[in-house]
């Protein structure tokens, strides 16, 4: 190690860099520098054996000064970018903070991969290409549609108050047109201003894009809209974070990564299907951007609008009325634009139909009227491939995965037995593996023996022309290769397609046109789930799903929402029937208010992955034993603990993943200042458990704060 002669002008710098999960470094290191760099610099500099990506935090100063002089010299800085700003950092310390993750991983997350491999003179031609665009006529945009009255009293609002905004608004009722207008409005206003659009799915991105460049390339020139979503390549993301970053993209629309798109005037963020699960992560820091989104916009001083015809029950609980505790601002759009109704909900008892019938009699037979009719049909179930499971009537053997507690799913197609948990797979045995049985039959139905299944049933009914009935399916496995998912959604556009089978990712935002009738198969599991928002979710994509229906007005008069269940009187299915959020909503907070569930308690989970399901829970026991043996006795920390609800730990749902045995331990508590103290001091408890010998097969760990799924 080199002497260094400290002059007057050396100043040292804490750095945040992207270390390794559970490195024995933490993430903010301390650096010398000959310039003082203001917080926010990019730079780069060395770390072990190599040079990396930092971000200037702070200067160091006082008591932390090092007295070391191993103190390592900044390599440089990235020229040419501006440092990011006071609010973006404050972002990051929050989102660390909050979910309990290190700042560097978190900041360093947030940038483009990208950056960090990239010289000053790369950093120039990037930046050259990425110029003001030139070419932007000043025409003024007179395609702005006539809003309906609902949705002017909406847009009124949203320009009057400062929000936060939830809209509420049905299927159809052009929540996007608000968006849109309220974008409209700020940006000629405020000539510099930028606004964050945020969608749940990559795959709805670019109808949105479609959308918003059509509307605002002409008035901003086509650099003021970008896109930012994991399925950019790392040139194309760099470029849209340059473009946000030196505030010349006006918009960026994207999905959950965005909201820490760098956007020095960021003026207003719109949350399109807030409730989406998507906006929470599965990994690393798993972060809710919805509920970033409203913390960003009180830094920046923006308006945010959460939009959704079906809102999270957080967001409709905290947008009761202010007299009530309420705090964000409630817009309801009930009616659909134009002549375009509701589909009428039907609900078939299937404890009366046919045993054996995947499709009741009425529900076939007002499929093939539709058919005939040379309308279109959606039909979905939320399970992919052909059969859950194989199963030997002889011995009993099941299609069981050697690497998880799972089965392994039947695909037809390719005669394979597929886990949907691992990915591992093989051919389908001949006979039975356990007893030579050459009769083992599926179990159960997936979308892919669903459209087998409907071929055979429709192979008599004639289209309008005479032709044969055309059947298309959308699922994870129809959809593997890039662009096949546009091209199938095309065809169902264009009315090739007659009848589309899949699993939810079909009833998500896609506006198809000619769709009269939607059915969902078997849509009850939902009711008994273990997980308390698993009705919830189901109430939501159910209600998306008819709004899928009847959105032409020339053929939406007698559109139709199937319900295919065994608990057709259920609370759920009779909400639906009458399109009634708000008694949904109040009926599901009623019980959660009696169980002090969220959202009127705080959670997180603790999950631990480990070679034995024992080590993976002595982890979690002996982590709740030392906070409530040990802890105890720290200073002030009594007064914490006993807001907190600590659970044993339990394995999880899915127990075994890939050889992995994971278990998990829930934590409770009706104050989320207390939970948060709490997790912040009982970090050190948890890195301290690691290194016990009864947790030796421990592989990983990490919390989950306000999980999505329990
Ligand atoms: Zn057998
Ligand atoms: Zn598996």
């Amino acid at each position: 190690v080199q002497k260094i002669n400290l002059t007057n002008h050396t100043v040292f710098l804490q750095i945040l860099v992207h270390t390794p999960a559970h490195a024995s470094l933490g993430s903010v290191l301390t650096y010398r520098c000959d310039t003082r760099l203001p917080p926010g610099t990019l730079v780069r500099v060395p770390l072990g054996k190599r040079e990396t990506l930092g971000l200037v935090w702070q200067e160091a100063n006082g008591s932390e000064l090092p007295t070391e002089d191993k103190i390592r010299a900044v390599s440089g800085v990235l020229e040419g970018i501006a440092p990011l700003n006071a609010q973006w950092l404050q972002l990051i310390q929050f989102c660390a903070q909050y979910y309990q993750r290190s700042i560097g991983e978190v900041a360093l997350n947030a940038l483009p991969l990208k950056l960090k491999g990239i010289t000053p003179a790369q950093m120039q031609r990037r930046l050259r290409k990425v110029s003001p665009d030139k070419t932007s006529p000043n025409k003024p945009d007179t395609s702005e549609p006539t809003l309906t009255p609902e949705q002017s009293i909406a847009l009124a609002q949203i320009t009057q108050h400062t929000g936060p905004f939830l809209l509420f608004g049905s299927t159809g009722s052009g929540k996007t047109e608000v968006y849109l207008q309220a974008v409209h409005n700020l940006l000629t206003n405020k000539p510099h201003a930028q606004a964050l659009i945020m969608v749940p799915e990559i795959n709805l991105t670019p109808q949105l894009e479609y959308r918003f460049l059509a509307r605002f390339a002409p008035l901003f020139g086509s650099q003021a809209v970008v896109s930012m979503h994991s399925g950019l390549t790392p040139v194309q993301r760099l470029k849209s974070w340059l473009v946000a970053h030196q505030g010349e993209a006006r918009i960026v629309l994207g999905t959950r990564m965005a909201i820490f798109a760098s956007l020095p005037q960021l003026q207003l963020i719109v949350v399109d299907e807030e409730h989406d699960p998507s906006y929470k992560g599965s990994d690393g820091a798993r972060y809710s951007a919805r509920d970033l989104a409203l913390f960003r916009a009180k830094i920046e001083g923006a308006k945010v609008i959460l939009g959704s015809a079906t809102p999270s029950l957080e967001s409709w609980h905290s947008s009761r009325p202010t007299s009530e505790g309420g705090r964000i601002v409630r817009l309801a759009m009930p009616s659909r634009v134009g002549q375009g109704v509701l589909p009428q909900v039907r609900r078939i008892d299937m404890r009366h139909q046919p045993r054996q019938a995947v499709i009741a009699p009425p529900l076939l037979q007002a499929i093939t009227e539709r058919i005939q009719r040379g309308e279109q049909c959606m039909i979905f179930l939320n399970r992919r491939g052909y059969a859950p499971v194989l199963h030997c009537a002889d011995c009993g053997w099941k299609s069981a995965c050697p690497h998880c507690s799972a089965f392994r799913v039947f695909h037809k197609i390719d005669r394979s037995l597929r886990c949907h948990h691992c990915g591992f797979a093989d051919t389908v045995p001949r006979a039975c593996p356990d007893c030579g049985n050459i009769d083992i039959t599926p179990i159960g139905r997936g979308t892919e023996q669903l459209e087998e299944h409907l071929a055979a049933l429709l192979s008599q009914v004639q289209r309008p022309d005479g032709s044969a009935v055309r059947i298309a399916r959308i699922d994870a496995d129809s959809t593997r290769h890039k662009g096949s998912l546009e091209q199938q959604l095309a065809a169902v556009h264009a009315g090739e397609v007659d009848i589309l089978v899949g699993t939810q990712m079909i009833a998500k935002g896609h506006d198809f046109r000619r769709i009269t009738l939607v059915a969902a198969i078997n849509p009850d599991n939902a009711l008994f789930s273990s997980d308390f928002r698993a009705p919830e979710r189901l109430f939501s994509l159910l209600l998306q799903a008819a709004g899928r229906a009847g959105r032409d007005a020339s053929l939406g008069e007698n559109s139709e929402m199937w319900i295919q269940s065994y608990q057709p009187d259920h609370p759920l299915y009779a909400a639906l029937k009458a399109y009634d959020y708000p008694t949904f909503a109040a009926q599901q907070l009623q019980e959660r208010t009696q169980a002090g569930m969220p959202p009127f308690s705080a959670q997180a989970l603790v999950r631990a992955e480990a070679r034995s399901q024992e080590s993976a829970q002595a982890f979690l026991q002996a982590a709740r034993d030392a906070a409530l043996h040990e802890m105890p006795h720290w200073e002030g920390w009594a007064p914490v603990l006993e807001q907190i609800s600590l659970y044993s730990a339990v394995p999880m749902t899915v127990q075994r993943i890939a050889n992995i045995e994971r278990a998990q331990m829930l934590l409770e508590s009706p104050s989320r200042p207390a939970l948060q103290q709490f997790l912040a001091g009982w970090q050190s408890v948890l890195h301290a458990c690691r290194k016990l010998d009864a947790c030796k097969g421990l592989i990983r760990w990490a919390i989950d704060v306000d999980p999505q799924s329990i």
